[in-house]
């Protein structure tokens, strides 16, 4: 998770629901708050942009938390945004003791039907090159079984598995997808502890570097 870098707060704490495990919603919610809190109206414009299912309740409902509106609190936040999750994907987002992963609710909050991403397709051999295509990526990165030493890297060497052929040379192809613009926001989830996490990302674009 992408913040600002922090002033010397510390993060908001969750009364844990030892009834109903709901823990990996307080870590998301923690740091989602901690993140809007830097920069409340920009992080609320970011947020609606991305989706307005998910995030854009979220984000009054943490301004409502901020101005003590209805006595709001950050478990009533949690709490309705789960329920409205599992709505939606009874299965993915269960109530009770089943638990949820972090980054599948990071995945399911964060979903967006738009396109992100694009690919470019080049050969491995020669100099052949097909217009660009679709890619599929979303704001939520998963650690893959190639691992980066650094998210930099990560984001540099995204790739999507192709089996087409060169053709011209019937070498294979390789698709490496880019962001069509600097994304607003981005989550990665990181499994091992052998990779270098910045807190800043370059992105090189058609009017230069932008650094995230
Ligand atoms: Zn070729």
């Amino acid at each position: 998770m992408r913040s600002h870098d922090t002033h010397a707060s510390s993060p908001a704490e969750f009364l844990w629901h030892g009834d109903d495990y709901s823990c990996a919603y307080d870590a998301l919610i923690t740091v989602l708050y901690d993140t809007w809190t830097n920069n409340t109206d920009h992080w609320t414009k970011v947020f609606n942009s991305i989706t307005q299912e998910h995030l854009k309740p979220l984000a009054s409902g943490f301004k409502k938390y901020l101005m003590g509106v209805d006595d709001m609190s950050l478990e009533d936040i949690r709490d309705i945004l789960r329920k409205r999750l599992h709505a939606k994907h009874p299965t993915e987002f269960p109530m009770g003791t089943a638990g949820t992963s972090a980054a599948g609710l990071a995945t399911g909050i964060f979903y967006t039907r738009k396109t992100l991403a694009f690919a470019s397709v080049k050969c491995t051999q020669c100099d052949y090159e097909d217009n660009p295509v679709d890619g599929s990526l979303g704001l939520v990165l998963y650690e893959m079984s190639n691992k980066s030493e650094s998210t930099g890297l990560w984001l540099k060497n995204l790739e999507h598995h192709t089996s087409e052929k060169c053709q011209d040379c019937s070498k294979p192809l390789q698709k490496s997808i880019s962001y069509n613009s600097p994304p607003s926001l981005l989550i990665f989830e990181i499994n091992s502890n052998n990779i270098t996490l910045r807190k800043t990302i370059g992105f090189k674009g058609d009017d230069g570097m932008k650094v995230l």
